[in-house]
Formats: C-alpha cells, structure tokens, sequence
C-alpha cells in the first residue's frame, strides 16, 4: 500500500505568525489615536507578542485556558491574537457592546481565566466585573484610570498594566511549543438573537484554512502593497479574517481604534490611505451620506467588502460612480469563522455595467473548501436552479459542527450547519439570500423577500435607510411593514414610495402599512436590529399609515 511521503506539519496560528514576521518585517501597524497614530512595524509587533506570550505564561496561563479580549481594533488586541495561541491557550473575543447579561454569561460560560481590556473600556466592562467568577486577573492596556473597574471587581482578582507586563517579561523565555492543529485557538460567541450566545470554537488548523481560503482570487486576496483597515470589530467574528490574512500577505494594518463614526474614519482614510476596506453596510452608507455635506478623500480606496447583512445596490452603485471604488459583497455567519462566499462576478462580464452589478447584488459564490446546499422545509435538497428557495446549509474545513458546551442538534443536519439564511443557488453557484429565516414575510402561502424591498427602497433618492418586517395579517397571516428613514428635509409619501416600488415588485408584493422613523435600530455589530423593531409595532410605538 503506498502512504503519502508528505511532512506531517501542523497547520497552526504559529506558523502564520512566523511567516509575517520573517518575510514582512517592515510592513506597519498603525492606530489611530484620534489626533495622532502609534505605528509598529511587523518586527516590533512580533517582538511584543512574544512578550505577551510568556507575560500570560508567567501569570500562570496554560494550553487550553480561556483568554478574554474587551478591545477595539488596536496593535494590542492584534498582539493577543498572536500571543494568546501561540501559547496554546484560547483567544476569546468578547463583543463590548452586548447587554450586560450576556456578556457576563459567556465570560462565565467559556471560563475566562484573564481579560485583557482597554483602559477607555473599564466602565463597560465595569458593570459585569462583580459576576465575573472565573477571572483571576484584569490586564489592562494604556494606563488611563480604571478605578471604576477595580472598585466593581471581585475580591482577590489581580490588576496588571499590560505595558509593565510586557516590560518584565523575559523575551528568551518565549519557546514556540508543538501545538496540534486540531487544538482550539479561539472562540467567539454569536450574537444570540435569541437565548443566550452560542460558543463557536476556532481549531488552529480552521483559522489557517480559512485565512487560506481568503487569500485565494476567488476570495478578498491581499498583497503586501495593500494597506487594510478592518473597520469591523475584532470582536465580531474575528473581523472576517483581515488581521492573520492581511498579515500572511505583509499588508499593512490600519486600525481604527474606537473612532468608527463617519467624520473620525474619514479623516483616518484621508491620512493613513487604506486601498481596501471591510465593515457591514451600515458602516458605508454613513460614510457615503458624510460625504454628500464634508470634503473627504476616499480616493486611495481601490476595494471595498462589504457584507454581513446583504449589501443595497444603490450603495454599490454609489461607491462606484461617485468613488469609483469597487463595493464587493461576501457572505458568512460566526459559525463560519466567516467567509463563506464571496460575489465575484463571471469571467467575461464587463466591469462597470449593469450586467456586472446583477452580479455583484448577489451573495456569492462559496469559496473552495466550503460546501453549500439549499433544503426545503421537509429536509430534502433541492436543485441548483436560481428557482428553489430553501435554507442553506454548509460544511467545510472552517465551519463550526457544533457550539461549545451547548448541545442544539436542531442547528445541524447530517454533518452540515443549518444557516438560517433562505436563498436560491444558481447553477453554477452562486447564492442569492432573500432572508433570514426569521424575517421572512410569509403573505397568503407565498414568500415576500425584505432584502428585495429593502434594496429597492434605498434606490430611492428620498430614502437613507429601510427596514421591512413582517407584521401580522387578518386576511393574509403577515403582510411587510415599511419602515423607512428619510433624507433631511424630503416629503416622499407612501403613495409615492409604492409608486417607485411597483416598477421593480409585484404587487401583491407591496407594502400597504408605513411608517417613517428617525434611524433603524441596530444590533451590538451595526446591523438592522428588526427584533426591536417588530416589538415597537407590537407596543404600539410606530406611527403607521395605512394605505
Ligand atoms: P448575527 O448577525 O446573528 O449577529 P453573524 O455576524 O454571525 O451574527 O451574522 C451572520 C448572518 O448575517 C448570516 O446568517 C446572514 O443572515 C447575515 N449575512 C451576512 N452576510 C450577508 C450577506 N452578504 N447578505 C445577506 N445576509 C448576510
């Protein structure tokens, strides 16, 4: 029988490490500060991970503890990326912005034995830190005062200031140990729309696949010419991979800091010159409305993904006729580590046309080494055709096929994860999501798509932002409610706004419920938080007009 004569090399966060800092040592990290930057070459970075590294070890962190982040996207929190696995122990990124009863469950739930935590968030982190019970040390970065933090902390927990840490620690100490590339390297938690967050654990080999699968022309490639700013979260699923991918390819980092408002980014794009970009929608639309009132220089940007939430078309279009910067979408859950698929268009489309942008509008196209497939609602799969509408399911090197400590086998289905995302596949791959499961507008049997709605509204040159629910129907079970914020000033009616709709929709289709309010509500990552729009037509809250 013949056996392979390949090495048996672990694929691990340590060998991405070691090929960043021995070929790209002077490709920069910068963050901004506001008013200025700290800038770190890969070299420094590397050196201060290390210190990290054995600074954890000396506080008596071993392989497979817990490692909380409460962080912005800084140099620091890329150190921990490295730092953390490297040594074998678990990177586990805590979204700062959720409600204090889950944040306090998933420290709790994962068993952070450290936080590290930046100085300017010790009062939010403050608010839980007296349920914290598996924390035994809070490290904490810059040395802003955190006496608020201290004084709600448990007794006996130990504060340390991750720069004197760093100081002390014995860079000859640091060994790479053999770490197994099925060992855990980090976890995130989803957001938990309902019940408690779910723990997705990230395996060192799945982080190394993924930034691999990334990496490759069918994904979102970097070179070591970029300069990247991961405007979404380091906290929200491992902001789509740009920090390890964007460090394997010798990019430069461009990291925002806690400045993600449309003046502060504007001013950091116009300085620090990023050719590409990552963040939800939400995110682009602002910048796009600051630049209609405000000089800004987008013009470094040669690249944009986009994703998250499905991506408008008016908002592509826009970035491409104002900008001529190209908006790509890509499509991905926590549960995917995210990147599942990526809407490149096909060979021989032009670019710039409207052919392409029909391209563009849809999902994507799973990347290689990610399997999807649609089902209906009694688990039978259905065909490739662009007709059938199920629920994706996917599997892959870098797809969760369980969450921690959390047994949901109604999230799983033969080996593959159930999304929750219903959609259609072409023959030839390429996905178009029509809704979350939940967001569906089931009308009189038939389907009603809100990302459709939502992304014909915002063609409108009226409408800043659209959100459509389903509400409850006496004749039709739910009809869509239009909830609609408008530019400053603009006296569009309803009528109108149908108008426009039925150029593009059926009829049947059309909202006849209205309301106009001043901004949509969002999630913890900045997407459309319809949960709380639905309870406010519940409650009573939302003017509506009946058409
Ligand atoms: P959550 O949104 O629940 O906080 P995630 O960040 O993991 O958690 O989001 C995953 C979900 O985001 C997907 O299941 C899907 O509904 C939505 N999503 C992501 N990208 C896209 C996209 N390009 N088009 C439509 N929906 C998307």
């Amino acid at each position: 029988m013949i056996e392979s004569t390949m090495q048996d090399f672990p694929l691990n966060v340590g060998m991405m490490f070691r090929h960043g800092r021995a070929l790209h040592g002077e490709s920069e990290v910068v963050t901004f500060e506001g008013d200025h930057t700290r800038r770190a070459t890969f070299t420094e970075l590397a050196a201060r991970s290390e210190r990290l590294a054995v600074a954890l070890r000396d506080l008596g962190v071993a392989p497979g503890d817990c490692i909380g982040t409460f962080m912005w996207n800084t140099q620091e929190h890329l150190e921990a990326y490295f730092a953390v696995p490297l040594q074998g122990a678990i990177l586990h990124t805590l979204n700062i912005r959720l409600f204090p009863e889950q944040l306090a469950y998933i420290v709790n739930h994962a068993g952070d034995r450290v936080i590290l935590v930046g100085d300017d968030l010790a009062p939010a982190l403050a608010r839980v830190a007296a349920e914290l019970d598996t924390v035994e040390f809070f490290v904490v970065v810059g040395d802003g005062d955190v006496r608020v933090l201290e004084e709600a902390a448990r007794d006996g927990v130990e504060f340390h200031r991750y720069d004197d840490l760093l100081a002390a620690a014995d860079p000859a100490a640091f060994e790479f140990p053999e770490i197994d590339e099925w060992a855990p390297a980090a976890m995130c938690y989803t957001s938990g729309t309902t019940g408690n967050p779910k723990g997705v654990v990230y395996s060192h080999r799945s982080t190394f696949m993924h930034t691999i699968g990334v990496s490759t022309g069918t994904g979102v490639p970097y070179t070591w010419n970029d300069r990247v700013l991961p405007i979404v979260p380091m906290f929200h699923a491992m902001a789509w991979g740009a920090p390890y991918s964007a460090w394997m390819a010798g990019a430069d980092l461009l990291m925002p800091n806690r400045y993600l408002q449309a003046e502060p980014l504007a001013r950091f794009i116009a300085a620090e010159r990023p050719t590409t970009t990552c963040a939800v929608p939400t995110i682009w639309s602002d910048l796009l409305r600051y630049s209609e009132t405000h000089d800004v220089d987008y013009s470094s940007l040669q690249r944009i993904m986009c994703g998250g939430a499905a991506v408008p078309r008016a908002l592509m279009q826009a970035f491409q006729d104002r900008f001529g910067i190209r908006m790509l979408q890509a499509w991905g859950l926590t549960e995917t580590s995210p990147v599942a698929a990526v809407a490149l268009p096909p060979r021989g489309v032009e670019p710039g046309t409207a052919e392409e942008m029909d391209w563009r509008e849809k999902t994507g196209r799973p990347l290689p080494g990610v399997e999807l497939r649609i089902v209906g609602d009694d688990d039978t799969i259905l065909p490739w055709d662009g007709e059938a509408v199920g629920e994706i399911e996917a599997r892959g090197s870098w797809i969760t096929g369980s969450y921690y400590g959390d047994p949901t086998p109604e999230k799983f289905h033969d080996g593959w994860l159930r999304t929750g995302d219903i959609a259609t596949i072409t023959r030839d791959g390429y996905v178009k999501i029509t809704d979350r499961a939940k967001d569906v507008i089931k009308s009189g049997g038939e389907w009603i798509s809100s990302v459709e709605l939502e992304g014909r509204l915002l063609a409108h040159p009226d409408v800043v932002e659209a959100a459509v629910i389903a509400v409850p129907d006496p004749r039709w079970d739910e009809r869509p409610l239009a909830c609609v914020v408008l530019r400053d000033g603009a006296t569009v009616t309803p009528v109108e706004l149908c108008e426009f709709l039925g150029s593009y929709v059926a009829k049947w289709q059309l909202p006849e419920r209205w309301t106009f309010i001043s901004e949509v509500p969002k999630t913890s990552v900045g997407k459309f938080d319809k949960k709380v729009l639905r309870a406010q037509y519940a409650d009573g809250d939302l003017a509506v007009v009946e058409l």
